[in-house]
């Protein structure tokens, strides 16, 4: 499989409208972070080609379509309802256009609500004339594994303050986003990981995200091969901090590319 992350900034992004700061205004592209989303291209084949697989709908998923010449997507799987994680659903039209086919979301049923209740328009028909709106097949998911298209995809269950967010499990890779506490019950899905992709916000601990330094124990404890950090804020500038991280951690960055 083959993971693209379209996103690793914050909710504001990097860099923040205004602000001049060394992150935000540094040269480096691996400090222009757009809103948290990853794209997989699975091993499992849907019409002869890879199954597409988008984590979230990022208010920046226009452009990351267009930056990653991203033309088809079969499902979504949602982590939870925070803005910076649904907000670009409604640019799913293109695919629709594009493919002549719905597009299948997979959520928890918290966040399949507030879906509903966000993108009222699209769920109820008649009260939107004009535009279009997007031809999607919302499928509420439990804690169980489930399957999309033929492959196990397996929900994480864990704290981001008082949400309860779902990261997901693809074979040998997992991503968990938005994340302060990690239950016990869910490291024993976490073990033979090649890749894991997990929140680190910034240096200063927060309320509902990991710190670099929790995020480092939390991704000791799972030992993946590699691990990632994601949805970073403007306090980390990547080449320093990057370069400070302990072997087999590296911060994540807009376009990264990596199989599995
Ligand atoms: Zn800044
Ligand atoms: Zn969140
Ligand atoms: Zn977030």
């Amino acid at each position: 499989m083959k993971v693209t992350v379209l996103g690793s900034g914050t909710s504001q992004g990097v860099p923040i409208v205004g602000c001049k700061c060394p992150a935000c205004t540094s040269a480096d592209p691996k400090d222009k972070r757009l809103r948290v989303s990853v794209f997989i291209e699975a091993d499992t084949q849907l019409n002869s080609s890879p199954l597409k697989i988008l984590i979230d709908t990022s208010p920046d998923f226009r452009q990351q379509m267009l930056a990653y010449n991203i033309s088809d997507i079969d499902a979504v799987l949602y982590t939870h309802y925070h803005v910076d994680h649904i907000m670009g659903l409604d640019d799913i039209r293109q695919i629709n256009q594009l493919q002549h086919k719905h597009v299948e979301l997979f959520a928890n049923s918290e966040t399949a609500d507030r879906i509903k209740q966000t993108f009222s328009y699209v769920f109820d028909e008649n009260t939107y004339k004009g535009g279009g709106i997007p031809l999607v097949n919302l499928h509420t998911i439990s804690i169980e594994p489930f399957e999309v298209f033929g492959q196990k995809v397996t929900p994480l269950e864990y704290k981001h303050g008082p949400t309860t967010v779902y990261g997901f499990r693809i074979g040998d890779f997992a991503y968990m986003t938005d994340c302060n506490f990690i239950p016990e019950s869910e490291f024993s899905k976490l073990e033979g990981l090649k890749v894991l992709i997990l929140d680190a916000l910034r240096y200063r601990e927060h309320e509902t995200h990991f710190s670099i330094a929790q995020a480092i124990a939390a991704a000791e404890r799972i030992n993946a091969k590699q691990t990632y950090f994601t949805h970073m804020t403007h306090d980390i500038v990547h080449a320093e901090a990057n370069a400070a991280l302990p072997e087999g951690i590296q911060l994540a960055y807009d376009g990264l590319q990596f199989e599995i």
